[in-house]
C-alpha cells in the first residue's frame, strides 16, 4: 500500500499522514470551530494567522444568523448600515485567505479519544486536538396552532430570506426585541402594511430602533396582544390575536408572519461533553474554556449577557487564542 499523504500539506512525513493510514477518510486538524457565524469565522481567522491548521464546519451559509440579518448598523467600522450577508461573505473570504478550511456539514455529535475530539457530521468525521463550539442559536417557535403547518407557506423566521415574497402585501412581525423591530423596519420597505404584535405594551428593543419604526406610516401596532393561531388552509391567510387587556379575540388578514421571539442554543450535538446553563447555553470561564479541557465556546451559543456581532467576533478571537495556548501547552 502506498503511503498516504496528508490532505492539507501533501507530505507523507506529516503526523496527519500516519493518522490517515490508520483512519482513512477522517479529517485531522489542530482546531475545529463548529459553526461558521461571526464567532466561528473570526476563530478561523485568528487560528490560521497563528499558524494553526483550522477547519470551520458550517451547515448552511457562512455567517449564520448575521447572514440572515437585513442590515447591521452597530458593528464598528461601518459608518453606514451594512448588509449582514455582505459582512458574512467578507469574513468568509478573510478566513479562507489565511488558510482556514471551510467545510459544509452539520455537526451531529462529539466524542473524545486519545487522538482528540471526534466531531461527527452529516458528511465526514473531523478529529481535532481542540474544538471551539460556535453553533449559535436557532429561532424559538411560538408553539401555537397553525405555526408548524404553515412554515414556508407564510410563516417565516427570516425576513431577509422570505420578505421579498410579500412585496405589496400585508405582513405581521411577532416580538418586541431588536430582531423584531429591525426586521419590521426592513419589511416596511417591501410590504404594503406591517403589523407588529407584541405581548407587552413596552418594547425590549433599543430606543433608536423603536423611534425609527415609529416614523414609518405603514406600521400598525398590536400591543399587549398574543397570537392565538396562524390561520389558513394551504397558505397563511391571517392571525387570530388575543388582547391581554380585555381578553377579546380579533383577526388580522396577513399573507406573511415573521416570528422573532428569541432564540434557543444549538447544543444538542455537544451536550454530552460540555456543561450547559439552565437555558442550555454553554458555560465558559473568562478565557472561554468550557468544562472540558481543550473545548472552548464562542458567540451566541455560550452563556453571556450580550449577543451581538461585535461580541461574537470578540469571542471568536479570544477562543482561538485560548485554543492556541492549549495547543502549545500553556493551559
Ligand atoms: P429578545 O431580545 O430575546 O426578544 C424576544 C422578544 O420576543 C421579546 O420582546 C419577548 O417579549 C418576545 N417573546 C419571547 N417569547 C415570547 C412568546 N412566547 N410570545 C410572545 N412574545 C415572546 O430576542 P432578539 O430580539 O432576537 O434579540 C436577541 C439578542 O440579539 C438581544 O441581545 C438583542 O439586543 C440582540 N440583537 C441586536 C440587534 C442590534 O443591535 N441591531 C439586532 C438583533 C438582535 P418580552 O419583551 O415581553 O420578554
Amino acid at each position: 500500500m502506498l503511503p498516504r499523504k496528508c490532505t492539507s500539506c501533501a507530505s507523507i512525513s506529516c503526523p496527519a499522514a500516519a493518522f490517515l493510514l490508520e483512519y482513512p477518510g477522517v479529517k485531522q486538524t489542530e482546531i475545529v470551530a463548529v459553526g461558521g457565524g461571526p464567532a466561528g469565522l473570526t476563530a478561523g481567522i485568528y487560528a490560521a494567522r497563528s499558524g494553526h491548521k483550522v477547519v470551520v464546519l458550517e451547515k448552511g451559509i457562512p455567517g449564520g444568523q448575521m447572514a440572515m440579518t437585513s442590515e447591521v448598523e452597530n458593528y464598528p467600522g461601518f459608518s453606514e448600515p451594512v448588509k449582514g450577508m455582505l459582512l458574512a461573505q467578507t469574513m468568509e473570504q478573510q478566513a479562507t485567505r489565511f488558510g482556514c478550511e471551510l467545510i459544509t456539514a452539520e455537526a451531529t455529535g462529539i466524542s473524545v479519544s486519545p487522538r482528540g475530539f471526534h466531531v461527527l457530521t452529516t458528511s465526514e468525521e473531523v478529529v481535532a486536538a481542540t474544538v471551539i463550539v460556535c453553533t449559535g442559536v436557532m429561532p424559538k417557535r411560538l408553539g401555537v396552532p397553525g405555526e408548524k403547518e404553515l412554515v414556508g407557506r407564510g410563516v417565516s423566521y427570516c425576513a431577509v430570506c422570505d420578505g421579498p415574497l410579500f412585496k405589496g402585501k400585508e405582513v405581521a412581525v411577532i416580538g418586541g426585541g431588536d430582531s423584531a423591530l429591525d426586521e419590521a423596519l426592513y419589511l416596511s420597505n417591501l410590504a404594503a402594511r406591517v403589523h407588529v404584535v407584541h405581548r407587552r405594551d413596552e418594547f425590549r428593543a433599543c430606543k433608536f430602533a423603536q423611534q425609527r419604526l415609529r416614523e414609518r406610516s405603514n406600521v400598525d401596532y398590536h400591543l399587549s396582544s398574543v397570537v392565538q393561531s396562524f390561520d389558513g388552509a394551504q397558505r397563511l391567510a391571517g392571525l387570530t390575536l388575543k388582547s391581554l387587556k380585555d381578553d377579546s379575540n380579533y383577526s388580522i388578514p396577513v399573507a406573511g408572519a415573521f416570528v422573532y421571539v428569541g432564540w434557543l442554543p444549538n447544543t444538542n450535538w455537544c451536550s454530552n461533553l460540555v456543561e450547559l446553563d439552565s437555558s442550555g447555553n454553554v458555560r465558559t470561564d473568562d478565557r472561554l474554556r468550557t468544562s472540558f479541557p481543550g473545548a472552548f465556546a464562542a458567540g451566541d451559543v455560550r452563556s453571556t449577557h450580550l449577543r451581538q456581532v461585535a461580541t461574537a467576533v470578540g469571542d471568536g478571537a479570544l477562543a482561538a487564542m485560548s485554543a492556541h495556548d492549549f495547543l502549545i501547552g500553556k493551559r
